[in-house]
């Protein structure tokens, strides 16, 4: 944890300031301590580096979910060069100038893949949380980069003070257990004008995940050792990565066959996901396998969350015709900030 993080926070159960106790640093990273609330006394440990603001009532499916992502990655923790593309195609129509000079929250930062790119993208100051154990994965991926923040909290308990200039959460908002809470949640987090960016599944291409695969994920697969879930993965992903590399890599490239895209099952997707290596292509197939929780949102729901968020200049689309993403800008009108001694963190410093 570094210094520049207290400014940003405060304690989630009472709005007080918060105060660091280092017990073990490395540089400028504290590595091992507590964050103790100056009002309600509440201690918060921060242990390998990352501050903890875990609550204590957090039901069993929120547990589970955290365990099957915190393992997912943490056995997956490497960053790969089709991040950003991918990144960059999940918040469109944003780019990276939407980054550059801003406070930043992830949402959901799993192995902390994107908060490395919002730095790239020459961000201010990026926070990344997460529930799960992914933040140990997130911080290792980001500790050397100066304005990359890890922590471990519940996105509907974020222990921040000061709005954040941009929000995004990026695969996780359909895996709450009440996603238009969590997705309001989010929104309080950004400042007036300040600007909101989310991906979620979509009901619409995926009725058969929905009636075929999500009975098998939520009786069976979810509730499985993780070494079961992981082995049933792989007998998946190989005939799926053969059908990739094979058919729906090269359909839509050779001439004559361009044709045979439109007689594909599942193609927009699967084209797309076609040059995954096969690490991602297994991790991908255990990601749809091992949560307890998924929702999948119709264009009017993601629509009804935006509309309840009161945001302005709204771009919805539809992402390989089996997702939803949206983006919109925080109303003027909304709340200034978060609590009473809040400080904008679009200050200049
Ligand atoms: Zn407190």
């Amino acid at each position: 944890m570094k210094d520049f993080l207290l400014t940003l926070l405060e304690c989630p159960r009472c709005h007080a300031a918060l105060e660091v106790h280092p017990t073990s640093s490395d540089g400028a990273e504290i590595l091992e301590g507590k964050l103790v609330c100056l009002r309600c006394k509440n201690v918060f440990p921060i242990t390998r580096g990352v501050p903890r603001f875990l609550p204590p009532d957090l039901s069993a499916a929120q547990r589970a979910t955290a365990e099957a992502f915190g393992y997912e990655w943490t056995q997956y923790s490497q960053l790969t060069d089709a991040d950003r593309e991918e990144f960059l195609d999940w918040i469109k129509p944003l780019t990276p100038d939407a980054f550059a000079g801003r406070v930043v929250l992830d949402g959901g930062c799993g192995k902390g893949r994107h908060i490395y790119l919002a730095a790239q993208f020459h961000a201010r100051e990026v926070v990344g949380v997460d529930l799960s154990d992914a933040v140990e994965s997130a911080f290792q991926n980001t500790r050397h980069l100066p304005n990359v923040h890890v922590l471990q909290a519940d996105i509907f308990n974020l222990p921040f003070a000061n709005p954040f200039d941009v929000a995004y959460s990026i695969g996780v908002i359909h895996h709450l257990p009440d996603p238009k809470q969590g997705f309001l949640g989010l929104c309080k987090h950004v400042r007036p004008g300040g600007r909101v960016s989310v991906w979620v599944y979509g009901k619409e291409g995926n009725r058969w995940i929905e009636n075929f695969v999500d009975p098998i994920r939520i009786h069976i697969t979810s509730r499985l050792p993780k070494f079961a879930t992981r082995a049933l993965s792989l007998v998946l992903a190989v005939p799926l990565y053969l059908a990739l590399k094979l058919v729906y890599g090269p359909a839509p490239r050779i001439p004559g066959l361009a044709g045979l895209k439109d007689w594909l099952p599942y193609a927009e997707y699967l084209c797309a996901i076609s040059g995954y290596s096969f690490a991602e292509n297994f991790w991908n197939v255990f990601d749809h396998l091992v949560a307890p929780t998924a929702f999948y949102h119709s264009r009017d729901e993601v629509e009804n969350w935006f509309a309840a968020a009161g945001l302005n200049e709204v771009v919805i689309s539809q992402r390989n015709q089996n997702s939803w993403r949206g983006t919109g800008v925080v109303s003027e009108q909304a709340p200034r900030a978060l609590s009473a001694n809040a400080l904008s963190v679009t200050a200049d410093s």
